[in-house]
Order: structure tokens, then sequence, then C-alpha cells
């Protein structure tokens, strides 16, 4: 085991991933931060900056094959100061993924290997049920232990009728309400923590998380620890880790930055899990095809007819279905072209070496 590595998640499973690349001489690392040029490792002997190898960038086939914030990497060794270069990635134990913004028809990881995940939301007027949908759905996907965090309770007036509509959508995830200005509200957050455990924070910004990140760690500075740097021109620049140890050996958090619209990037089984009580109605319609229209038997109507089912849940539920159905429409497109490429490249390749077995003959 590389001890240095533990406080930094390092475990018995990335261990014997790596195995096979430590018998070639490889390094272990994990990305803690992520620039245009270059990545940030953590490596047994130290921080270090490190590239993608051309051979990655070459067997790559999107964007999420590429190394990742939080992902453990595969080094070739290096001397101090150079730069290293990522030959491969370790087996993600978990993925927090979202689309890509825009017509970017990508998957964007905001972070790899997360134990668990705080989905911060606040109970003040922002409270927006909807968008807790959409981050469940996302959580449900990524393989991470789900928390939501309730924050700004001193702002609510009304908790437990907050508490009650907030169930229906929550389902069996742990629920905390604290405000971040009161200390004693954050404790039963600390019990998420625990050395070489990885955090994450997501929400909209201005929920607190950082107001949290502040009341857990209770030392500002801990937040944003600036290095200085030498970017490609020679000047320097300001960099700060995105994801970096919490004080008293209390695990890592993840500074994300704040998701004010999160673009869902698979439904599937994360869509399901969130919407469970939904799935259940279904599968006591009449028909097995309804289409919860004009049917009759509908579980699903009748349960939006007597109230059991909140209209804009179910209407929020299309729409994520619809979106997410449309992107695996595309994906699957782009999949075939990409295969049609591939099928090219290769007949050329084939047809290139039997004209130079030709020669070679002559
Ligand atoms: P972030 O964008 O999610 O990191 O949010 P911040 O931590 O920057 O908080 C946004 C604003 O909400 C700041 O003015 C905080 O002081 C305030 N705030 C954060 N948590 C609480 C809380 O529990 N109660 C109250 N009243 N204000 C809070
Ligand atoms: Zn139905």
């Amino acid at each position: 085991m590389y001890q240095d590595l533990i406080p930094y998640g390092w475990n018995a499973d990335f261990q014997a991933a790596f195995l096979p690349f430590k018998a070639q001489g490889f390094l272990p690392g994990r990305v803690i931060a992520e620039h245009r040029q270059h990545l940030i490792v953590i490596t047994p002997q130290g921080e270090n900056l490190a590239v993608v190898s051309g051979k990655l960038r070459y067997r790559a086939q999107c964007r999420a094959d590429y190394p990742a914030v939080g992902d453990w990497v595969v080094l070739s060794p290096f001397q101090n100061g150079e730069r290293s270069k990522v030959q491969a990635v370790l087996p993600r134990q978990t993925r927090i993924s979202r689309k890509a913004a825009g017509e970017d028809m990508s998957e964007q990881i905001i972070g790899a290997n997360i134990d668990t995940l705080f989905i911060v939301s606040s109970l003040n007027q922002d409270f927006n049920m909807r968008r807790l949908e959409r981050y469940l759905v996302l959580a449900k996907n990524s393989g991470a232990q789900t928390v939501l965090v309730m924050n700004k309770a001193d702002l609510c007036n009304d908790i437990p009728a907050r508490l009650a509509e907030l169930s229906t959508v929550t389902q069996e995830i742990p629920v905390l309400v604290l405000s971040a200005l009161d200390p004693e509200s954050v404790v039963p957050l600390r019990e998420y923590l625990a050395p070489g455990k990885t955090l994450a924070m997501i929400g909209s910004s201005g929920v607190g998380k950082s107001s949290l990140l502040n009341a857990l760690t209770q030392q500002q500075s801990q937040r944003v620890q600036p290095i200085r740097q030498r970017d490609a021109r020679g000047r320097h620049t300001t960099v700060h880790r995105q994801l970096f140890l919490l004080p008293h050996n209390q695990g890592l958090m993840l500074d994300s930055p704040g998701i004010r619209e999160i673009q869902l990037w698979e439904g599937g089984e994360g869509l399901d899990a969130a919407f469970s009580d939904i799935q259940t109605l279904v599968s006591h319609c009449r028909f097995r095809d309804c289409r919860h229209e004009k049917e009759p038997d509908c579980a699903v109507n009748e349960a939006l007819g007597s109230g059991i089912l909140d209209k804009k849940r179910w209407r929020n539920y299309l729409k994520l279905s619809d979106e997410t159905l449309y992107l695996e429409q595309r994906k699957a497109q782009m999949r075939e072209i990409q295969t049609r490429i591939k099928a090219k490249n290769q007949y050329k390749k084939a047809r290139r070496e039997a004209l130079y077995g030709y020669l070679i003959k002559r």
C-alpha cells in the first residue's frame, strides 16, 4: 500500500487495479485539479503536474475517457520538476456526471470516486422541488451515497410542512435540516466525514455550500489553498485545488462550482429510482403499455385525481423522461457515426497494408 496516499482515498480496490501497472514501474496518483493544459496530481512523490499521454489520447473515444477530478490515474515515472504523463485511468468506483452545457453531446464528469454526495438546498424561498428531483436522478446514477442537506433552517418558519412536502421526493434518502450559521446544527453532517473518504457538495449557488464548508472546517483559510505557478507564457498564475484535504484528517472535499441548471447525462435506473413511487403506480395500471392518458384503470390517473401523486411531480417526471430519452437517441446516433468512422479507417489501413505487401512481394 502507498501509505502517503491513504488520506487521499487510496484503498485496497485501487491497489488491486493498479497492481499490473506497478509491475511495469508506473506510479499511482489522484487528480486533485483540472486545468486546460494540465492536471494537478498527488502522488507518492508529492504533488505534481501531469499531462495526458499520447497513448491515452489515442485510445480515448469520448470526453469521459479522459481523467477527471477525483480520478486515480497511472503515471509514468518522472523526475522532480518534470511533468508526469497519465497512461491510464483506474476504474471509477463512482462518477458524478452531467451533460456538458449547450449543444455539446458529451458527458462531463463533475467528480470521480466520490463516496458521499451532499445535495445542498435551502429552506427559504429559493427552495425548488423540481430542481431537487433532477439532482436526485443525477445522484442515484452516480453510485455515491447521497444525503440531502436542507440549509437555512433559520429562515424557514414552517419546517415540518416543508419536510412533509419533501418526503415524497426524497424517499429513503437521509435529510439533514441545519443552518450553516449555527455550528451546533452542523454537527450531524460531521458523521459523514472520515479519513480517506471523499465528499462532494452540489447545489445552486447561494444555497450556502461555502458557508457549510467553513462551518465544517471552522477555518476559512482551509478552503482555498492557492499555489502560484508559472503558466505556459512564464507568468505566475494562481490555481487552487478542486479536491482538498479537510483539516484533522476528516477526509476530502470536492469544491465544485455552483450549478444553476443541471442537465442530466442519463436517466435509466437513476430516473426509476428517484421516482420509484411512480414506478410502483405504473405497475398497477391495467394495461402494461398504458400511456396514462385516457386508459381505463390507470393507477397514475387515479393517483393524480386523488392527489396522492402531485401533478407537478408527474409533469417533471415526464419532462425528465423525455429529456433523457432524446439524449439516448442522440448518443446512439453518435455511437453509430463513430463506429462507421472506425470501420472506414480500418478499411483504409487494410488497403494500405495490402498494397504495401504487394509492393514488397514485387
Ligand atoms: P454558496 O454559493 O452555495 O457557496 O453559498 P454561500 O455559502 O456563499 O452563501 C450564500 C449566502 O447565504 C451568504 O450570504 C451566506 O451568509 C448566507 N447563508 C448561508 N447559510 C445560511 C444559513 O444557514 N442561514 C442564513 N440566514 N444565511 C445563510
Ligand atoms: Zn396508466
